[in-house]
């Protein structure tokens, strides 16, 4: 089990022109394997270009209280990222006059931030149509300060997203670290107390599930039925969507894949997968994402790459949507991990 950031163990990998090279290098120089640019314009799809913004999503920091294997982001306690309150008001500033319909805060874990219940409460003013959280669940159990979060998402009508890998101990803890099922199964008992996920409730509590090792995620929704089934017989636990995500070969993913030998054979099985139908609805050509400090991306994995937009508008405290809308989508062979099978995205499949 990893036990510190790529970035506190100084690891090649935390430089992130180290992971483009690897992923441009190799299997994708010698020709073996195409590049995604020229993958898509097989079928005229080259370049991809941004969409009018439907989903504002905000990293708050990269601070977290787990630090999962696979994790996209080489989140942990060691990371000291954090969005300051002075670029919250300027996303929310953004917010109030987009006609994005959704707000994703994402991290790390995004309750960390000092600032996190100041920004959901203003943000829960505007009135946004979809307000996600992305919580790790084991957030809520690990500090008391935390224990009351379940009542303030309901207070603020948040539509939590959860990490989930498994029904079983075994091998969610092997991936996200040891008694990080036990607490996960407690945390989602207590929001379904409070109504998150029942039946018909419109408190709504997905589930993100991720692949333990280097395959692709199994159909979402025989898996959704599968975790539905075990979590309420095992555990009294509902739900209400599974989102099946690829993991795409970027941070402490593409190391684990490094060190398990098993680089060449995913971007393998991710070429052999790919599906053309999934590249008109990847996330990046209606989504925006916004770093702890401020500066904008196509998406969340080209954050943590620092492949930054291809607009002369850098920073959300610079939006604006004409010059941002129409511009060429930066893309990289980890783009794969979203158009693969039925493609992925923060929201599971896409086709
Ligand atoms: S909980 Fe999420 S952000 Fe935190 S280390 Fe795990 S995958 Fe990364
Ligand atoms: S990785 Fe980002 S830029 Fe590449 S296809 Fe996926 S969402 Fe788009």
């Amino acid at each position: 089990m990893t036990i510190k950031s790529l970035h506190k163990r100084e690891s090649d990998l935390a430089q992130s022109k180290n992971q483009l090279e690897i992923l441009s290098n190799g299997i994708f120089r010698n020709g073996d394997l195409p590049k995604f640019k020229d993958k898509i314009a097989e079928t005229n799809q080259f370049p991809l270009k941004a969409k009018p913004l439907e989903i504002l999503q905000i990293n708050v920091g990269y601070m977290c209280n787990q630090v999962c294997k696979h994790c996209h982001v080489d989140a942990g306690p060691d990371r000291k990222e954090i969005m300051t309150r002075e670029t919250m008001q300027q996303c929310l500033d953004v917010i109030k006059n987009t006609g994005a319909h959704t707000l994703d805060l994402t991290g790390g874990a995004p309750e960390m931030n000092p600032n996190f219940r100041w920004f959901v409460e203003e943000a829960s003013k505007i009135g946004v149509k979809d307000f996600i959280v992305r919580s790790n669940l084991t957030i809520i159990r690990a500090n008391k300060k935390y224990h009351d979060l379940p009542e303030f998402f309901k207070k603020h009508k948040v539509h939590v997203v959860s990490s989930m890998p498994h029904w079983t101990r075994g091998k969610t803890d092997k991936q996200r670290g040891d008694g990080v099922f036990d607490s996960s199964i407690k945390a989602l008992q207590e929001l379904n107390a409070v109504g998150y996920g029942m039946p018909g409730s419109d408190l709504k509590l997905d589930l993100v599930y991720n692949p333990s090792g280097a395959f692709l995620p199994g159909d979402q929704a025989s898996m959704e039925k599968d975790f539905k089934k075990a979590l309420l017989e095992d555990f009294n636990i509902h739900f209400h969507n599974l989102f099946a995500i690829t993991n795409l070969p970027i941070s402490r993913f593409l190391e684990y894949l490094i060190a398990s030998e098993n680089y060449e054979d995913y971007m393998y099985n991710l070429v052999e997968a790919y599906n053309p139908a999934a590249v008109a609805n990847v996330m990046c050509t209606n989504t925006l994402s916004v770093s702890w400090d401020g500066y904008l991306y196509d998406c969340d994995f080209n954050q943590m790459l620092e492949l930054p937009v291809n607009s002369n508008v850098k920073h959300i405290s610079e939006y604006n949507e004409d010059l941002l809308e129409g511009r060429e989508i930066v893309i990289s062979q980890h783009c794969y991990g979203c158009t693969a099978g039925a493609g992925s995205s923060c929201q599971g499949s896409v086709a």
